[in-house]
């Protein structure tokens, strides 16, 4: 049987390591901690997963958390102007989604990993045990997400569309945030010229919880976490800036408490798109997966969902390749055909970096009063290609907007 190295336990790395122990591969996992040590470590995103990507797990019977998990069933939408709400609406999804605390689902993933026979390798891997992997598998997956393995890849200009952050990120989990009063969303506060607040209900160590997340325009005044001390500190902060900036998730935010120790996370995202094959010394070839080669900064959500999709792609296209060389022409067809629908992601994503332009306000405004494009707006987080093109171009924006006017939540269009 053909022989598989993957070198990083996240979403992507984890969830094609079980694909493939599934239809009976030799599967080496190489990760730099082991299950405990990710299950009592720091978090490390608030990975909402929609309805999609939720399937793929699914498929693959990796969905251990459906019943235990907060069921996210729609967006909501606000867009603040010196702290007072400019533009308001929600709308519910299709599929609901969810989000699983990372700690419990790949500690849990590497344990079942283990379990079916796959080979875990606990190792800070660098470009020697990438040589040594390379000589002794078929092919070799690097998913070490942003870690500084990622730097094999060639950053790729063209489709780079940022030298350096854009935001910076501050996430509290958080037990005792006031529900919302309709039904449970994933919340999306946007400050023009000062960054976005998010609320996403998760499941974590200790049961139901909030991940409450910051991302602030660098040296904007919620760019304020750079001295913070303590996780305390943390969330203290986080409810200062609420309170100023978005008083009505200040008073939800009035009781919250932190989840544990480990429930605080600040940092920096470049969005970054690689090419997806490296060569080693040795002039082997390595493939790029999920976080490696397109990296996006957390504002649109979509990190864990492109790894998920990512993964299920690499997984088909392993299966298809049969027993025919991994080489370095069948590496960069494949990320091409996940690129087809990551460009999308990127695209848009990028887009709502900088202030946004007035076409995409007016789809905002227009939602407040239009339920079917609401619910177009929220599906964009599910399927991003199906914003092209309305949400990139003032004229189709228009053309859309005119479409939705007066259609029943629900019904399309
Ligand atoms: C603040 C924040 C909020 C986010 N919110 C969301 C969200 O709501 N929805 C969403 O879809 N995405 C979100 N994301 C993004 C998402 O978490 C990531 O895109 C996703 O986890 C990437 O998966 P991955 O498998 O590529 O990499 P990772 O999850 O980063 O996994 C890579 C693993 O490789 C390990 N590793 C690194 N180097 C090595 C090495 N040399 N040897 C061995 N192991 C190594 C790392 O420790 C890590 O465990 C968020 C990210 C951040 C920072």
């Amino acid at each position: 049987m053909r022989s598989i190295a993957i070198v990083g336990a996240g979403q992507a790395g984890v969830q094609l390591a079980l694909g493939l122990r599934q239809q009976g591969y030799d599967v080496t996992l190489v990760s730099n901690r082991t299950p405990q040590q990710v299950l009592d470590g720091r978090v490390m995103s608030t990975q909402i997963m929609f309805g999609d990507s939720m399937a793929i797990e699914r498929d693959l019977g990796l969905d251990r958390w459906q019943d235990e998990a907060p069921t996210i069933e729609g967006l909501s939408f606000t867009i603040a102007l010196d702290a007072a709400k400019h533009i308001d609406f929600e709308a519910r999804l299709a599929a609901p989604a969810q989000s699983v605390d990372q700690r419990v689902k790949i500690a849990a993933w590497l344990r079942e990993f283990e379990a079916a026979g796959g080979a875990l390798r606990i190792a800070e891997a660098g470009v020697a045990d990438l040589e040594s992997l390379a000589a002794s598998h078929d092919l070799v997956v690097v998913a070490a997400g942003k870690g500084e393995l990622g730097k094999l890849f060639e950053r790729d200009a063209k489709r780079s569309a940022f030298d350096g952050p854009q935001r910076v990120a501050a996430v509290s989990y958080v037990h005792g945030l006031r529900p919302r009063d309709t039904f449970v969303s994933c919340g999306a506060n946007l400050m023009p010229g000062l960054g976005e607040y998010f609320i996403v209900p998760a499941l974590t160590k200790s049961g139901p919880c909030d991940c409450i997340f910051l991302n602030a325009v660098p040296g904007g005044p919620l760019d304020a976490f750079g001295n913070v001390s303590s996780p305390e500190e943390h969330l203290a902060l986080t409810k200062e800036l609420l309170d100023k900036h978005l008083p009505w998730e200040g008073e939800r935010a009035a009781e919250a408490r932190l989840t544990d120790a480990g429930g605080v996370l600040a940092g920096r995202i470049p969005p970054t798109v690689r090419r997806p094959v490296a060569t080693l010394p040795s002039g082997r070839s390595v493939l790029g997966l999920a976080d490696v080669v397109v990296l996006n900064d957390p504002v649109t959500g979509q990190g864990s969902n492109n790894a998920a999709k990512s993964a299920d792609v690499y997984l088909r296209e392993i299966l298809a390749r049969g027993a025919d060389r991994f080489d370095a022409d069948w590496m960069n067809a494949t990320f091409e055909k996940f690129w087809e629908y990551a460009r999308h992601v990127v695209r848009w994503t990028n887009g709502l970096l900088p202030p946004a332009p007035d076409h995409v306000v007016a789809l905002f405004d227009a939602a407040q009063h239009a339920p079917s494009l609401a619910s177009a707006i929220a599906e964009g987080f599910n399927r991003p290609p199906s914003l092209d093109p309305w949400w990139y171009d003032a004229d189709a924006a228009q053309r859309e907007i005119a479409a939705h006017r007066n259609a029943p939540a629900g019904t399309g269009r």
